[in-house]
């Protein structure tokens, strides 16, 4: 199987899809693999590491002449141009924005989108959700700590005693249990919310305190562990409860989220002014229009003497460490999908079925096809 790993085309993507380690383990098994030349540069990776490991470094063309090709994103245009028959795997980011993974079906190429990784054990190691969301959670707590005058460990000094940051996780999922556990690390005193029942022990075992509010949490999980969309009712009694919690913190890093669908507003104006001046949000939703009313996605505004920061590409800040569990992940699928050399769909596989979004020129997801009939949403 020929591999093909060409340059992310936006300035902003610093990662790159297979790092050196990955193609000298895909080169073990078999495979042949074409880096085009620089894609790895900004991640920390140069010509020669890939070189090293046994890669082809070419032009872009020759990393597009490929039976798979692998992506961080996959919406440059000109991935298009001769996709017929070929596999591409990135972040499409489909549910939310199918332009990209549509572009390539009418261009006859499969897909395969990154996101749609199913929860399971099976799947673990091919997860590359976690992998990114542990690394955004790391980096929304270490821009939080940058940005708050204050520092967050407690300090006896000679000087006096320095209290230490109180920091709030709203959303516990994978970036929130990395956000509270980094944030502990640096000597905050934590304290974290979700309203799925089962991420209270998960919030307790990295070392906060749980918030707990008098909610129904009958109907908020679905069957593949994601939280279900709530009520605008739910929501708006969710944030006067939470609005005690918000206002007695310095740094609020903000994280839930439904797949594919815009993030629940768990936050208003009021409750963010409601703060102390200099306080810190950040705001990991910010992409499909934040958790906070205030956010604005890439953007930092201040509100009522708080920093409200929305950044949508934060694991691109640790490029290398990105990279890396990335280039894992993308390992052990490809190990997946060809366990004897050669690339097999079966569209009964657990994963395929999945991950799978479009093949014989078709859409074959029905959510990724349903979101394509509704009117284009900005990325
Ligand atoms: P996510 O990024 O989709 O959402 C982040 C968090 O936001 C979730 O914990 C969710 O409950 C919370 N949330 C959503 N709407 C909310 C609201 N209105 N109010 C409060 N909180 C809200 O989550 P994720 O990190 O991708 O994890 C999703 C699920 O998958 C979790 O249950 C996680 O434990 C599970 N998971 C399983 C595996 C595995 O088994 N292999 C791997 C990773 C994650």
């Amino acid at each position: 199987m020929r591999v093909g790993v060409p340059a992310e085309h936006s300035e902003a993507e610093r990662r790159v899809a297979l790092t050196p380690d990955g193609v000298r383990t895909l080169i073990g098994h078999g495979h042949t693999v074409v880096v085009e030349r620089g894609a790895g540069h900004r991640a920390g990776f140069d010509d020669h590491a890939f070189a090293d490991s046994g890669a082809e470094v070419a032009p872009r063309a020759g990393s597009l002449d490929a039976d798979v090709v692998v992506g961080v994103t996959g919406d440059a245009p000109d991935l298009t141009e001769g996709a017929q028959g070929r596999l591409h795997i990135a972040l499409f980011d489909p549910l939310w924005d199918p332009r990209a993974a549509v572009a390539l079906a009418e261009a006859g190429a499969d897909v395969m989108a990154l996101e749609l990784v199913p929860r399971t054990t099976q799947a673990q190691n091919m997860d590359v959700l976690s992998s990114m969301a542990t690394v955004a959670g790391y980096e929304a707590v270490v821009l939080a700590a940058r940005r708050l005058p204050r520092l967050f460990p407690m300090l006896m000094t000679a000087a006096g005693t320095v209290p230490p940051a109180r920091v709030l996780v709203l959303g516990a999922g994978v970036a929130g249990l990395q956000a509270i556990a980094t944030a502990r690390r640096l000597g905050a005193v934590v304290s974290g919310y979700d309203m799925r029942p089962a991420a209270a022990e998960q919030i307790a075992s990295v070392g906060a305190r749980v918030v707990e509010i008098t909610e129904d949490t009958t109907d908020v999980e679905g069957d593949s562990g994601y939280a279900r969309e709530q009520t605008g009712e739910d929501n708006r009694r969710r944030r006067e409860l939470l609005a005690p919690h918000v206002a007695g913190v310095d740094v609020l890093v903000t994280t839930a989220a439904i797949p594919g669908r815009p993030s629940p507003l768990l936050v208003t104006t009021d409750m963010v002014t409601a703060m102390s001046t200099g306080s810190v949000i950040v705001d990991l939703a910010a992409a499909r229009g934040g958790n906070c009313e205030p956010t604005v996605a890439d953007a930092e505004v201040v509100e009522g003497g708080v920093n409200v920061l929305g950044p949508t590409r934060l694991e691109s800040q640790a490029a290398t460490t990105a990279s890396r569990m990335l280039s894992t992940n993308l390992v052990n699928l490809l190990g997946h999908l060809a366990p004897d050399g050669g690339l097999r769909l079966d569209p009964a596989d657990p994963i395929v079925e999945a991950m799978l979004v479009a093949t014989g020129g078709s859409v074959v997801d029905e959510q990724v096809a349903a979101a394509a009939a509704e009117p284009p949403r900005s990325r």
